[in-house]
């Protein structure tokens, strides 16, 4: 007999029935696509998600099928969320951004069986409809108009669950969600979370130390959900019974903006650039908004600048800075200030701040270069390698990846990074986004950071561009605040105050525009592509 403790598997399902029954009245808010708002209740989206995993059982999925997503963050998203895993399936959220032959090799190679679609994608499932088999494509009404055949109403089949259908008994290590990296290098390469994990990085979510949901939040995931999980939100609002609030496909600042004064939002998250686009519409209008004083947004997938904290404390908002890969689902590091920087004044602890924090309860951390381990002195550099019980321990058929695990446990996570002797991440860059002038290395994000420190600066990308002489040289994109001017020379100068002299960009380009990933971030390998040759390419001879 086992005499220690009871052996319950974490599961969706357990976060989906306490949902339901604790938190009944809680409300899920969900914008459409004509901004009119969509309320439900926890107890329709216990029974809806249930009416999903029964009607897709009843079907004749087999267990472990694979049932794709391609939605906005909404009701009908957050049902498959929990619905498809607690029926005993995977849940595999597209990327609606990608380019439609990425999502068609994605599909493929995840073996997708059923499609659950919004009416408003239908144009891009089209795009892909003669390169992938679905046996099913769903369509969820969110216009309100009619699902034409040869299609199935989402809503008429959640119809088809019958009455006695029980949700099945799974073990916590199956399979329960699926998403691919964007796949900057090489194929996307896909990522598989299981029950276990999603419960756990749950948990994890919601220590007051690290992301801290409550039950007294009103929480916006800005982050798409065909983004690492929507960074595990969902999970966490049901299992501590936060109030939910989907933007839908209303994503620029001031849609944004309405929504987290309208519905009292206290809590929110997403990439830097978002946070630039509502910081700058906070300071041209700064009394058309009621926010929730303090309110929180967490800031991760790319660099928080400090100049971006320190714009959002001016409008009361708290930016909380977390580092995470969808392979780390995604929560790898929060940088939380600790006592230990009590003493710090406003600079120091925004410093602090802008670090990527450090590492989540059973998440490890070590940075390896040629040395071997380095130590944590928050100066020496290497690759951040990671572990831990949210951490893939391998990718979905593909050995391709294999590279990226070492021989003893750790993942690599192709960031380049110190900690220092508090356990706090600082990361210099991406490998690949590292520029290397004449054998020595020059941080891009260094250099982003300071220039978006410049009054005159929204937003800015340094890449490194291939050089006859030196290898890489940077260059720095610039775009002004609304209604300034930048002037190169003057950014030169006020770089020059900071950085040694080599480090300086040999050109600032003003701009209107950064181009985007499909996660929302500054897309640098455009950049790189658009002045492959500005400098005359790298020296063949
Ligand atoms: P994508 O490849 O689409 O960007 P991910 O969202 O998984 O996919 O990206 C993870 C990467 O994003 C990390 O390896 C890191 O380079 C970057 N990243 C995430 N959070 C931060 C952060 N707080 N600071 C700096 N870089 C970050």
């Amino acid at each position: 007999m086992n005499s220690t403790m009871m052996d319950v598997q974490l599961l969706i399902t357990g976060l989906l029935e306490r949902a339901g029954h604790l938190y009944a009245d809680e409300e899920i808010v969900s914008q459409r696509p004509d901004k009119s708002l969509h309320r439900m209740r926890y107890r329709d989206f216990y029974r809806r998600s249930k009416a999903l995993a029964g009607a897709l059982t009843a079907a004749g999925l087999a267990p472990g099928s694979r049932v794709a997503t391609l939605m906005w963050n909404h009701y009908a998203h957050l049902e498959a969320y929990f619905g498809v895993p607690a029926g005993g399936f995977v849940v595999h959220t597209l990327n609606l951004r990608l380019h439609p032959s990425d999502l068609a090799y994605i599909a493929t190679h995840a073996g997708d069986e059923v499609l659950i679609v919004d009416d408003v994608l239908l144009p891009l499932y089209q795009a892909i409809a003669g390169h992938v088999e679905f046996k099913q494509v769903l369509v969820v009404p969110t216009t309100g108009a009619p699902v034409a055949e040869p299609y199935t109403d989402y809503e008429a089949f959640l119809e088809t669950c019958p009455q006695d259908y029980a949700f099945p008994e799974l073990r916590e290590t199956e399979a329960a969600a699926m998403c691919y990296t964007s796949g900057t290098t090489g194929r996307p390469k896909g990522v598989l979370y299981s029950h276990r994990s999603t419960v756990l990085h749950a948990f994890a979510l919601g220590l007051t130390d690290t992301i801290g949901i409550t039950r007294n939040d009103v929480v916006v995931p800005v982050v798409p959900q065909f983004h690492a999980m929507a960074w595990g939100l969902p999970y966490a609002c049901a299992m501590v019974g936060a109030k939910q609030v989907l933007p839908g496909p209303h994503l620029d600042p001031e849609s944004l903006l309405d929504l987290f004064d309208r519905e009292r939002v206290t809590y929110t998250a997403g990439v830097p650039t978002i946070w630039l686009g509502i910081a700058q519409a906070l300071e041209s209008q700064p009394a058309r908004w009621t926010l929730t004083p303090g309110l929180r947004m967490a800031v991760g997938g790319a660099a928080a600048p400090p100049s971006l904290i320190r714009a959002l404390d001016r409008h009361d908002c708290t930016v909380i800075h977390a580092w995470g890969m969808t392979e780390t689902s995604p929560l790898g590091t929060v940088s939380v200030p600790g006592p230990e920087h009590a003493s710090f004044d406003d600079d120091g602890r925004v410093r602090v701040r802008a670090k990527q924090g450090r590492p989540a309860p059973f998440v490890e951390i070590r940075v390896v270069n040629d040395q071997g381990i380095a130590p944590w002195d928050g100066k020496t550099m290497g690759e951040l390698e990671v572990r831990g019980p949210w951490v893939a321990a391998g990718y979905y058929g593909d050995g391709e990846g294999s590279e990226a695990f070492t021989e003893d446990g750790w993942f690599r996570t192709g960031d380049v990074a110190t900690i220092d002797s508090s356990g706090f991440v600082e990361i210099t860059d991406r490998t690949k986004d590292l520029i290397k002038s004449g054998g020595e290395w020059i941080s891009s994000l260094a250099l982003e950071n300071a220039l978006m420190g410049h009054e005159t600066v929204a937003e800015a990308a340094v890449v490194g561009i291939p050089h006859p002489s030196w290898q890489e040289r940077p260059l720095a994109v610039v775009v002004p605040h609304e209604g300034r001017e930048a002037d190169p020379a003057a950014l030169r100068s006020f770089l020059e105050t900071q950085f040694a002299k080599w480090w300086l960009p040999d050109e600032i380009i003003i701009v209107d525009t950064i181009p985007r990933t499909s996660t929302g971030k500054f897309q640098k390998r455009e950049l790189k592509e658009a002045y492959r040759d500005r400098y005359g390419g790298l020296d063949k001879g």
